[in-house]
């Protein structure tokens, strides 16, 4: 119970811190692209605007004529930008494409001067510095300005210039792998140090639980002997009263309840007593094919009474778990009493033994009023018990199935169940097994 409750601490911390972090990374990644680019637009303006700069201008003849002679690459076709771009393209005021360098555009120009990311598969969209990029037909990403050209108040043109985001990518690729690892550390960090204020979490809570456990062991332990004083006399009484019929219902209502409270004390002194693993010495070999027979046995003559059909199957060979007979002969008791006090006349109850893999199994089968999805989850809690379960289920305390499971489980096995209402349920106890020997 501790080990899962510390567990689910850990898991939930580690669940937000890395809901936390990966928060940071994925903010960190995006200003760090956004810081980036805005890195690279800022050089392709003032490279843009330089180019501008270069275009010049006039009217011969009344017309205009633009010169694009000394503007760097596209017009002495060297680089004495030294940059790496994907192309240069001029456009008249109309729009039309009148010089370009490097890849030709595809499409006739959209009017939507500023920058764009664009993605272009041609080859000579590589950087034109950069000869074995232009081998590489893969398609690249690449940032375009377009800017409107104008001398005074008129427009004679749009200048396109573009240039490759690879080394950007790359360096985000990088900074993501980075970002991946040093997550995954942190992580595992993380998760560690959850597990360990986990447990220190736990600690107090473990000592209250503990003190609890051994003040409700010695509270039922010393509540038996006066109980037991108590029932013995009002069974004497009893006796003693047979020429007075007065008082006898009175004495017979001690009885019942002092009967109900010894039963309650016991289990009680039982969940107390057998928290968590037994200890290697209570531990015997036990044969279950027997121990589930004398369980059956004991409950024959209950099934015949309450008109019930009991069928037992247990296997030919035996079937062996390290166990406490007592223990597990109780749990087995416990689903077999409910199965008589939840089946209706005429309804049958199975009692199987079997075993797969290494896990015997004893399953308790009814055909019984079921129990509700709503239920089914609880019914192993301690005191719990449902609205027909009160109803039919007489002077119980909701404390059967918590014994089951934690004797189940202090033996190292699982009990589980399955029901449909108004149809039946299967409780099932599995137990590792010692050893299977041929009968
Ligand atoms: P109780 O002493 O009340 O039987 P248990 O812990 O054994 O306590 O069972 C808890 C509740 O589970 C019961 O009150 C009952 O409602 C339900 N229950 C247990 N076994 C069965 C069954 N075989 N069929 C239907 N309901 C069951």
């Amino acid at each position: 119970m501790f080990n899962r409750s510390r567990r689910n601490l850990a898991c939930w911390f580690t669940l937000s811190m890395g809901s936390i972090l990966v928060l940071f990374a994925v903010t960190t990644y995006y200003l760090r692209a956004e810081d980036k680019l805005e890195a690279t637009d800022r050089l392709l303006y003032r490279k843009t605007r330089l180019m501008a700069a270069s275009v010049e201008y006039e009217l011969s003849e009344g017309k205009p004529q633009v010169d694009l002679e000394r503007v760097p690459v596209l017009g002495s076709g060297t680089l004495p930008l030294g940059t790496e771009l994907a192309y240069v393209r001029w456009y008249s005021s109309g729009a039309q494409l009148k010089r370009f360098f490097g890849e030709p555009p595809s499409q006739p120009l959209e009017i939507s001067s500023g920058f764009r990311t664009v993605r272009s598969s041609d080859r000579s969209s590589e950087p034109l510095s950069d000869n074995t990029a232009r081998n590489n037909a893969e398609k690249v990403w690449l940032r375009q300005l377009t800017l409107p050209v104008q001398e005074g108040n008129e427009l004679i043109g749009y200048l396109q210039v573009a240039t490759p985001l690879s080394d950007i990518r790359a360096d985000l690729r990088q900074f993501q792998l980075a970002l991946t690892l040093t997550m995954l550390v942190t992580l595992v960090l993380i998760g560690l140090t959850g597990w360990y204020l986990g447990g220190v979490a736990m600690q107090p809570i473990k000592q209250t639980y503990n003190q609890l456990q051994r003040f409700t062991a010695d509270a039922s332990h010393e509540l038996r002997s006066p109980l037991s004083a108590s029932l013995t006399n009002a069974q004497v009484a009893l006796m003693l009263a047979a020429e007075c019929p007065q008082i006898q219902p009175s004495l017979q209502n001690i009885i019942d309840s002092t009967q109900s409270m010894n039963v309650l004390v016991n289990n009680l002194l039982m969940l107390a007593r057998y928290k968590g693993g037994l200890t290697p010495d209570l531990l015997k070999p036990v044969n279950l094919n027997l121990l589930v027979s004398e369980s059956a046995a004991s409950y024959q003559a209950q099934f015949d009474a309450q008109k019930i059909r009991f069928i037992i199957c247990i296997p030919e060979q035996s079937i062996e778990v390290q166990a406490d007979s007592d223990l597990l002969k109780q749990a087995v008791d416990n689903l077999l009493s409910n199965a008589c006090k939840y089946t209706e006349e005429g309804e049958t109850v199975w009692l199987r033994l079997g075993a797969y893999a290494n896990w015997a199994t004893v399953q308790v089968v009814d055909m019984g009023m079921g129990i509700s999805k709503k239920d089914l989850i609880h019914i192993f809690d301690r005191f719990y018990r449902t609205d027909t379960g009160r109803v039919r289920g007489g002077d119980g305390f909701g404390l059967g199935l918590s014994i089951v499971e934690q004797v189940v489980e202090a033996h190292g096995g699982r009990v589980w169940a399955t029901s449909v209402e108004h149809k039946g349920s299967t409780f099932q106890i599995e137990l590792p097994i010692r050893s299977r020997l041929q009968s």
